[in-house]
């Protein structure tokens, strides 16, 4: 256990909130502020993404409370959320407002630093390893390579609805981005493989469904975009997970270390 950090970081006020990405879920993935942060706060605000054994990290007379999304299940609203940071923040306690992945992707984080400036209340963002690209790492997929690929889009699956987001060009995205990575994507696979598909995309193209990504849960299916779908329903893949479509998907056949023994 670390008990000292290898550089001097800026300290936790009260009465501050500070955003912080925990990571997809490995606690290796953590930053070091973001262990500074878990060893300062008063109080944890966290998602349902983040694992207990990232939480057992928190000081021991630290309360912890949970703010959980997750899609389709009954959650705090986020108004409510919002409103218990500010109101923790007013009462001088250090708040960590903890989230899977990193805050300000497709995290609410930008949300939530909205209310806090409207507050007057005072906070920091600490960005977090994003699991649309660590997911594909622990996969052996890479998201670019000189070879395959010089753009990549991070996209939502759902939107606030939990409906594939119609405001979305998916034509242009079919046309202009080699590399999908897909969030929140698991139950809209059929919706999502059917518009790249009318959008020109080959039905042989690569797809890997990454679920519980860099956890000894993981899990990864590899399969083709014509017949994703049924496949990852077949595979049971449970969310979270990330979609990757792609030329880089076939690197995972020489890339693949995760689960390797020396
Ligand atoms: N802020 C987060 C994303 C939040 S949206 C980040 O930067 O990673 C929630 C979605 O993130 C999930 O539906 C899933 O698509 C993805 N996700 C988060 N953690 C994951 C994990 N460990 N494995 C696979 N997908 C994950």
């Amino acid at each position: 256990m670390i008990d000292r950090l290898p550089y001097e970081p800026p300290e936790f006020h009260p009465g501050w909130v500070w955003l912080v990405g925990a990571g997809p879920g490995d606690p290796g993935l953590l930053t070091l502020l973001a262990w500074h942060a878990l060893r300062s706060a008063d109080v944890v605000v966290h998602d349902a993404l983040v694992g207990t054994d990232i939480l057992s990290l928190v000081r021991d007379d630290a309360e912890l409370e949970y703010a959980g999304k997750r899609g389709g299940k009954p959650s705090p609203r986020q108004p409510d959320i919002t409103a218990r940071l500010i109101e923790l923040a007013k009462q001088g306690k250090r708040v960590l407002r903890l989230k899977g992945g990193d805050p300000f992707v497709f995290g609410r984080g930008g949300e939530e630093a909205a209310a806090l400036v409207q507050a007057g209340v005072p906070f920091r963002v600490v960005p977090g390893v994003t699991s649309g690209i660590a997911g594909p790492a622990y996969a052996g997929i890479p998201v670019t390579t000189r070879g395959t690929n010089h753009a990549v889009t991070l996209v939502t699956g759902s939107d606030a609805g939990g409906d594939v987001p119609d405001g979305l060009d998916w034509d242009a995205l079919a046309k202009g981005s080699p590399v999908l990575i897909v969030y929140m994507a698991l139950r809209h696979m059929k919706a999502l493989s059917d518009r790249l598909l009318a959008s020109g995309r080959a039905p042989d193209e690569g797809v890997a469904v990454i679920s519980d990504a860099t956890l000894p849960s993981q899990r990864v299916l590899i399969t083709r975009l014509d017949v994703c779908a049924e496949e990852t329903e077949i595979a049971a893949m449970k969310a979270p997970a990330i979609v990757c479509v792609g030329p880089v998907v076939a690197l995972r056949r020489s890339l693949d270390w995760f689960g390797a023994t020396p």
